[in-house]
């Protein structure tokens, strides 16, 4: 995959990093239908009173930047690949203590 990365940068498209672990908790990644910048994902496992996330292993992503979607095994936070890190999400991490991942 990184050969791949590497070749799409130079050629100067993006491309994701493929579907994130199953067990994905933390870090920078794409979601297909959020725009075209990452974003610092974490991952969010309860079920909000009035929503039905148990279908299809869907959870909760929130960003660092305020955003909140969902994935599930059919729409699946991709890595961050070549795309452009969101600037509002970087602020935040620039904040003491906080981990940076990249999957
Ligand atoms: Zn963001």
């Amino acid at each position: 995959m990184n050969e791949l990365l590497e070749k799409m940068a130079r050629l100067g498209g993006t491309v994701s990093g493929g579907p994130v672990e199953a067990e994905f908790t933390r870090g920078w990644g794409k979601h297909p239908f959020r725009g075209e910048l990452a974003h610092h994902w974490t991952a969010d496992r309860t079920i909000a009173a009035g929503h039905k996330l148990t279908t299809e292993g869907a959870y909760w992503l929130h960003s660092a930047c305020g955003l909140t979607t969902v994935a599930t095994t059919q729409v699946q936070l991709l890595g961050a690949g070549t795309y452009e890190y969101c600037k509002r999400c970087e602020r935040v991490l620039m904040k003491p203590n906080v981990a940076v991942e990249r999957p």
